[in-house]
């Protein structure tokens, strides 16, 4: 298979990450005569610095170009420390997301039996969770209106849907939940908010056009709750921008870090593949970042992207051996306990690779 990938490292852990998300491909590239072409360019406080823009056209163009993108993370302390800042490193991400027409943002919330013991949740309480949330991603308070009036003393972001944004993720989730387990959850806040009333009335319309998947409402607050109470009750999640910005994060937990957490954007054309972390300042540049996640985009983008079900296996099935053997990065290793071998960002991608290297001379072809 002919395939062009365009790497867009960011920001912080962005490319500390990104290059073992890379080398995983280039590996299974390598393993399975496939050809993936590679190019690089710059998006968030990187590309501001170098061009003033956080998504530069020389990268907008690229990213129109290509089959697939591996993302890192955007974002720089200065700017979260300073509000007041106009041109800021996200602003990229938001647009290249809305000019690639990606509008649905699919979070496997995957979970190695290896790191039960890894999360704040029970053991008990986790076992046998396999969530796929569904998180829109063109509307919300993050594309409506935003003012300032009475002399800068009051603020307002408008929460906006139309019906059609709802429409497009809605079948896509539906469709993901057929060839699930048929369970599809729907979070909004009708209770209060007029969008989420259209949220609820549309995902309804919607759920009879798939009889044989049982659909369920959820208020954000409940779900908040439900995630930790009794997660794996849940399977296909589908939710708006903002609720499912928070809800996943709070899912990470169920994974044990946010360094576990990979996602897939798609939409019209071709698919965004990037953890579900951020730039993550405060570990920056110390060889402290997991970069399973980025394998885990990696994996999504041969699943997802290429249809390269085998491929994607071997990448999961490889991290799944790491973490048999004992090996963590700090984020996931048990700080009370010295049974773990921790390693650093490097050692953990190098040794991904050493484990897949293991099953590809077995497997490929
Ligand atoms: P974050 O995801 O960067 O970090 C949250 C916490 O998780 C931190 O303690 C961090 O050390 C830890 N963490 C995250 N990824 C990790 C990894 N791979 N390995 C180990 N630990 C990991 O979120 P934040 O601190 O709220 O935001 C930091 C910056 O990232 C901000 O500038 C924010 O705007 C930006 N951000 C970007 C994206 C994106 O590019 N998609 C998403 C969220 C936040």
């Amino acid at each position: 298979m002919k395939k062009n990938i365009l790497i867009i490292p960011g920001d912080g852990i962005g490319p500390e990450v990104t290059i073992w998300g890379k080398a995983a491909l280039e590996h299974i590239a390598e393993a399975f005569d496939h050809q993936f072409t590679f190019d690089e360019a710059l998006m968030g406080h990187a590309a501001i610095e170098k061009t003033g823009n956080p998504l530069p056209d020389d990268t907008l163009e690229k990213a129109k170009k290509t089959d697939a993108i591996l993302f890192g993370a955007v974002g720089h302390a200065k700017y979260d420390n300073d509000p007041s800042l106009k041109v800021r490193p996200e602003q990229g991400l938001l647009k290249i997301r809305k000019e690639l027409g990606l509008f649905a943002n699919l979070r496997p919330i995957l979970l190695f039996e290896e790191l039960l013991h890894a999360s704040s949740i029970k053991p008990a309480i986790l076992k046998g969770t396999d969530i796929l949330f569904f998180r829109e991603l063109t509307g919300d308070v993050y594309f409506g209106e935003k003012k300032r009036e009475d002399d800068g003393k009051t603020a307002s972001d408008l929460m906006i849907y139309h019906r059609y944004e709802i429409e497009r993720i809605a079948h896509k989730a539906f469709q993901a939940a057929q060839q699930r387990s048929k369970k599809l959850c729907s979070v909004d806040k009708a209770n209060v908010l007029e969008s989420s009333r259209l949220w609820r009335e549309t995902v309804q319309e919607i759920s009879t056009q798939y009889p044989e998947v049982a659909t369920e409402h959820i208020f954000v607050d409940n779900m908040a709750m439900q995630l930790i109470k009794n997660p794996n009750r849940f399977d296909v999640v589908l939710t708006a921008n903002l609720f499912g910005d928070i809800l996943t994060d709070e899912a990470s937990q169920i994974a044990g870090s946010m360094g576990m957490l990979a996602s897939a954007s798609v939409g019209e054309s071709i698919g965004f593949f990037e953890p579900i972390h951020g730039s993550a300042h405060d570990i920056a540049g110390k060889d402290l970042a997991n970069p399973l996640a980025s394998i885990l985009s990696a994996a999504l983008m041969l699943e997802i992207g290429f249809g390269l079900k085998e491929e994607a296996q071997l990448l999961v099935d490889s991290i799944n051996d790491v973490l048999k053997e004992g090996f963590r990065t700090n984020d996931i290793a048990d700080q009370h306990t010295n049974r773990y071998k921790v390693l650093g960002t490097a050692e953990m991608g190098k040794t991904v690779l050493k484990f897949l290297s293991n099953r590809t001379t077995n497997t490929a072809t």
